[in-house]
């Protein structure tokens, strides 16, 4: 599968310590996307040139590099990448990799020692079901072999179903209820991403659901009172049919990406937008608490 990025957390993309892999296109346009480079299913080349001093147009032979500038038409025809395979220089970073099934489990097994008791393998994105053959057949070799398995997903895809029947833990957005709101935040329909989060809701898999607060989109009085109703009558149901309760976690937005929008040539797109207040996740929280929901802080 591709991805754009991996890493180790603790208790911040599942529970204990996790090897997230990150995989690489999205079906969301979200503007406040803190991983602009997980969108694009295509490889991707990040350039970072004030990390560099002296002269770095040694490193690209086909000329994409001139006096410190990246010119990005011939850079996307690059087969051999050799700024990154050859030079490995740190004004560059390559957002797209390739890794099987069988190289993820290989470095599972030789994680287990880390991950403790709780710990495990994290899919995050971009939205890590639209890459599902791969996935699927990620999640059957890691539950045949014993390793925790968590998803994190946007929850907008058909395939979703299949994952989620397979992974240990599911971790999913819920950006907003109305239908307009969420076009506007994402450009899709949210329709079958509820679907999907009353599915999850109703099976007995470990289940968190993240709010990401976005100022000016679902931070209005209506839309806050839409999204908790939505998640009061869910958690109803779960412990009513389960006895489990839902767990929700807010994300307030961040401005901590913005360089990666530089790295990638784009104007930044939140730059005028100021963070959510205080009272906006208090309101948020009052309402998920008084309904019985357990609020979530990593
Ligand atoms: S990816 Fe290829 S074209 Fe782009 S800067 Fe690196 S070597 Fe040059
Ligand atoms: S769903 Fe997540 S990864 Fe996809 S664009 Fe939105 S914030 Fe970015």
């Amino acid at each position: 599968m591709r991805i754009f990025a991996s890493g180790w957390s603790f208790d911040k993309d599942g529970p204990g310590q996790r090897l997230v892999f990150y995989l690489k296109g999205c079906n969301m346009r979200c503007i406040w996307c803190a991983n602009p480079e997980g969108m694009s299913p295509d490889q991707e080349m990040l350039f970072y040139p004030e990390r560099c001093s002296g002269t770095i147009d040694y490193v690209c032979s086909r000329g994409a590099i001139n006096d410190k500038s990246l010119n990005r038409v011939i850079c996307r025809n690059c087969a051999g990448i050799d700024c990154v395979r050859i030079w490995h220089h740190k004004c560059f970073e390559l957002a797209g990799e390739y890794i099987s099934p069988d190289e993820i489990l290989a470095l599972a097994e030789t994680s287990r020692d880390m991950f403790g008791r709780h710990g495990g393998i994290t899919f995050g994105g971009g939205e890590a079901t639209l890459q599902t053959d791969e996935l699927l057949k990620s999640l059957r070799l890691l539950h045949e072999h014993g390793i925790n398995t968590v998803i994190e997903s946007n929850a907008s895809t058909l395939d979703f179903v299949s994952v989620a029947q397979i992974v240990d833990y599911l971790i999913c957005d819920l950006k907003a209820v109305s239908d307009t709101i969420h076009r506007s935040m994402t450009g899709i329909s949210n329709e079958l991403i509820l679907n999907n989060l009353n599915m999850a809701g109703m099976s007995k898999k470990e289940l968190l659901i993240r709010i990401p607060v976005v100022t000016g989109l679902n931070t209005g009085q209506p839309e806050i009172k839409r999204i908790t109703s939505f998640l009061a009558d869910l958690h109803q149901r779960r412990l009513d049919a389960l006895g489990l309760p839902l767990r929700v976690e807010l994300l307030r937005m961040h401005h901590a990406s913005k360089s990666k929008y530089a790295g990638m040539g784009l104007p930044y797109p939140m730059t005028a937008v100021e963070l959510p207040g205080q009272d906006i996740i208090a309101e948020y929280k009052q309402e998920l608490i008084s309904s019985g929901i357990e609020i979530v802080t990593t």
